[in-house]
């Protein structure tokens, strides 16, 4: 479990970036995270919530999208996308896979609140 950490890591994000904008609320967080991160939105959501309070984040919602897992067949060579429900090869059905992403996560961007305007803009990539 270290959504604690890396909540921080959001959070002073988020504060360093609602700065830089000038703004005065920061409304919704977005994040991508692979299937294999190991991360669950709803305990940084519930980090966020503690973290946050008395900061221009205070109830910023946590929008987590689950990127898919990419991988190559180690049979057929085919590069894929599939979930964790279904881990064989979409081309030929072989198990033999290799793992080319599913541990990444990133900050996919903030929304925040300048001066009464909703603002949505893309962030930077972090781990
Ligand atoms: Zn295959």
């Amino acid at each position: 479990m270290h959504e604690l950490s890396i909540t921080q890591h959001i959070l002073q994000y988020a504060l360093e970036e609602s700065e830089k904008r000038g703004a005065s609320r920061v409304l919704a967080i977005h994040l991508k995270m692979g299937p294999l991160s190991g991360l669950v939105p709803e305990c940084i959501q519930m980090y966020l919530d503690l973290l946050s309070e008395g900061t221009i984040a205070e109830g910023a919602a946590v929008k987590a999208q689950v990127l898919p897992l990419k991988v190559r067949c180690r049979d057929c060579h085919a590069e894929s996308e599939i979930t964790r429900h279904s881990l064989a090869c979409p081309v030929c059905q072989s198990l033999r896979l290799q793992l080319l992403s599913g541990r990444e996560f990133y900050i996919d961007g903030l929304e925040v609140e300048i001066h009464g305007n909703q603002s949505a803009s893309s962030g930077n990539g972090m781990e």
